[in-house]
């Protein structure tokens, strides 16, 4: 029996504004789209937070045994910068700043994407389409938009008839709580050109002249596809007219999501997602993480330990467990604090899991592991709820460490559940890099172990009188960021 009949998960949908029971359109299937990142340049680690917990709720999904078609894009085209101008978008002027090709700038940071979320042990998405792959189906959605009279063409761009949607008894604003009457009043019409009909109206192709290097030919003459149309159109193509979650962080719920909503709607003449999942911010000492304060630190210099906010490095396990310790709806605040708690959290974890293969087996057992089980479930059921999760996870060390002990009896069935359901959820729920917590705790060991060698050889130098050698090896080690301390009980070192 799949996993997921025994578990009831509940999810909170922005829609609704309330955790409801999940119940995908066919059974045992769930089609997923979350929005990819616009690669113009390299992800900072708040865009990590918002897909990290994808890849939780992802990994939750497919633990309970759902077949699931994860599709996340690439934004390669079509999002302008802040200032709406059609000459300025992301990608060209990137490109203009690197002097490099637009399609070098999108290669470029698509790499470098992917190799952060490789670090990070990201499960790859079972579809990763872009944008640029998709311009014939966003040109076939805008005629279809404008064919129902949703859409509008004005001067070689279609625009979205925000008015005519509204009139036909839909509600633009209803994913994100927003009065269209408070719309009107503080939207502007960013390109000056009076093209729209009304200011909101949200452009599906915008026409672009021969200098704009990103375009395409279209029946409204040479242009380039609006963002929030790529998403409807790649979601349409690989989820269908109707799908179960859709993901983003939450400042894409206004305008980006609510247009998929209106598009989806004027499409096909219902709401095109079942729930619409959203992440909240990762804020650095206290500010939202984003490229434009210039509040933001890359992914990897944090693990290589080359920025000026943190202390040192911090390897990628510790990043994710840190980041999982706040639930995916709650602000999360980095500091260097924070991320040395993590850090020793998760070594406690790791000492206690080492323990498992040791652990020895009684007639009978004085702790409930499958109550304990039950309990790491209900939290992740609850909302994907990661935090419980991981304090449920410090409960289960807590039983390995009180067995070892002797404190507590254990029989080899749950020795065994205890250790199957621990590591399930910390390297396959939690996504935890077994491979390289095993590895850095191997280099370790070998370093400690070497450090020693090097003190008794200082040890035998000094005995024999040679300190030319045993202040070498002091010095040396120094030179490395190892200290030496001499006391009363020998000598011990720090790194
Ligand atoms: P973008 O490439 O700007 O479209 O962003 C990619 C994803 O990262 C989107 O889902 C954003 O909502 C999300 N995001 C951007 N800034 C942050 C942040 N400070 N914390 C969490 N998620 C963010
Ligand atoms: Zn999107």
């Amino acid at each position: 029996m799949p996993l997921y009949k025994s578990q009831s998960l509940k999810v909170h949908n922005t829609l609704s504004g309330e955790k409801e029971n999940f119940n995908p359109i066919h059974e045992g299937n769930i089609g997923m789209y979350v929005c990819g990142p616009t690669v113009y340049s390299n992800v900072h680690l708040g865009n990590v937070r918002t897909f990290m917990s994808f890849d939780v709720i992802f990994r939750y999904l497919l633990h309970l045994d759902y077949k699931v078609r994860y599709v996340r894009n690439i934004t390669d085209a079509g999002h302008l910068t802040d200032d709406g101008d059609i000459d300025n978008d992301r990608f060209v002027k990137q490109s203009r700043l690197e002097k490099l090709e637009p399609m070098e700038i999108v290669q470029k940071y698509t790499v470098d994407f992917h190799k952060v979320l490789d670090t990070f042990n990201f499960l790859p998405p079972t579809i990763e389409p872009t944008a640029t792959g998709h311009i014939i189906e966003q040109i076939e959605l805008t005629q279809k938009l404008i064919d129902s009279g949703f859409a509008y063409e004005s001067k070689g761009s279609v625009y979205f008839d925000v008015f005519e949607y509204n009139k036909r008894g839909m509600k633009y604003g209803e994913l994100s709580n927003r009065n269209i009457d408070e719309l009107f009043a503080n939207t502007r019409d960013l390109d000056g050109q009076n093209e729209k009909k009304n200011p909101q109206d949200f452009a599906l192709w915008k026409s672009a002249s021969p200098a704009h290097i990103m375009r395409w030919n279209s029946p409204w003459g040479e242009g380039f596809p609006g963002w929030h149309l790529e998403c409807t159109a790649m979601s349409t193509k690989y989820l269908g007219e109707k799908f179960d979650i859709h993901g983003g962080g939450m400042d894409l719920k206004f305008p980006h999501h609510e247009c998929e909503v209106a598009q989806g709607k004027a499409c096909n003449g219902e709401s095109p997602v079942n729930y619409w999942l959203h992440t909240n911010m990762l804020t650095m000492n206290g500010l939202r993480m984003s490229k434009s304060t210039g509040n933001y630190i890359l992914p990897l210099e944090l693990v290589k330990g080359d920025n000026t906010f943190f202390e040192k490095p911090f390897e990628p396990n510790i990043v994710r467990f840190c980041f999982l310790q706040a639930h995916y709806r709650s602000v999360l605040d980095i500091s260097n604090d924070a991320m040395v708690a993590s850090e020793k959290g998760y070594h406690r974890l790791m000492e206690s899991y080492k323990l498992t293969s040791s652990l020895k087996a009684s007639n009978s057992s004085s702790l409930d592991v499958a109550a304990w089980r039950q309990n790491c479930y209900d939290a992740m059921n609850d909302d994907f709820n990661t935090p419980i999760l991981i304090a449920q996870l410090f409960e289960g060390a807590r039983y390995i460490n009180v067995v070892n002990d002797g404190a507590e009896t254990l029989t080899s069935e749950d020795i065994e559940l205890l250790s199957t359901t621990f590591s399930t959820f910390l390297f396959d729920v939690l996504g935890v890099n077994n491979k390289i917590s095993q590895n850095t705790a191997d280099t370790t060991e070998k370093l400690n172990g070497t450090i020693e060698l090097l003190i008794q050889m200082r040890n035998q130098a000094r005995a024999d009188k040679n300190f030319a050698l045993s202040d070498q090896i002091r010095d040396q080690l120094i030179a490395l960021g190892i200290q030496l301390k001499d006391g009363k009980e020998g000598t011990s070192f720090s790194i």
